[in-house]
């Protein structure tokens, strides 16, 4: 209920931001709204009903969407579609762990290209070092993501909200094109 999807200038969908983020988008005039939620938001002065889908007004092109999404847990999550990067088993959210791959006592940094999701039993193996120092291997190399597929934006959701189908059945038709 409180997430909103949001749409390049071309319709495509984005990214998920919560509420808060998608008002702030209004409020700076970066976007417009292309559909609501019924339910209504009061505050002393307004009231307002609550985005379901924004529209950006400026077209991103592919090469600076990257810098849109933000580091979060949540986000590496769904970069890394809650699979362990060491052992590549999927599991469930609350039995997933973030690991410093360069643990940070050793200088490694909470960035995109240092911090992978690990499965508690991974991460408890891997303990304070380095990979190679534990004998382990990533699954793939880590980075900040260019964009969040749209199946990990269904997937972490309960439930898809019946207005953003429309939008998502039309990335589901064409592919991410890598011309921008
Ligand atoms: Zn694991």
């Amino acid at each position: 209920m409180d997430h909103v999807l949001v749409l390049n200038a071309s319709f495509e969908p984005i990214l998920v931001v919560n509420w808060q983020k998608a008002m702030q988008l209004l409020f700076q005039g970066k976007v417009e709204v292309v559909e609501e939620y019924d339910k209504e938001v009061r505050t002393v002065s307004m009231r307002f009903r609550l985005p379901s889908v924004l529209r950006l007004l400026k077209y991103i092109p592919l090469t600076r969407r990257k810098n849109i999404i933000r580091f979060s847990r949540a986000n590496v999550l769904l970069r890394d579609q809650f699979t362990c990067q060491y052992c590549g088993r999927k599991r469930a959210r609350t039995e997933l762990t973030l690991d410093h791959v360069v643990p940070s006592v050793q200088g490694g940094k909470k960035s995109w290209d240092n911090i992978v999701t690990a499965c508690i039993q991974c991460n408890q193996r891997k303990g304070g070092r380095t990979p190679a120092e534990a004998n382990m291997r990533l699954i793939a190399k880590p980075g900040r993501p260019e964009w969040l597929p749209t199946f990990t934006i269904r997937y972490t959701l309960k439930s898809t909200p019946e207005r953003w189908k429309v939008y998502l059945s039309w990335q589901m038709s064409t592919h991410p094109q890598n011309n921008s």
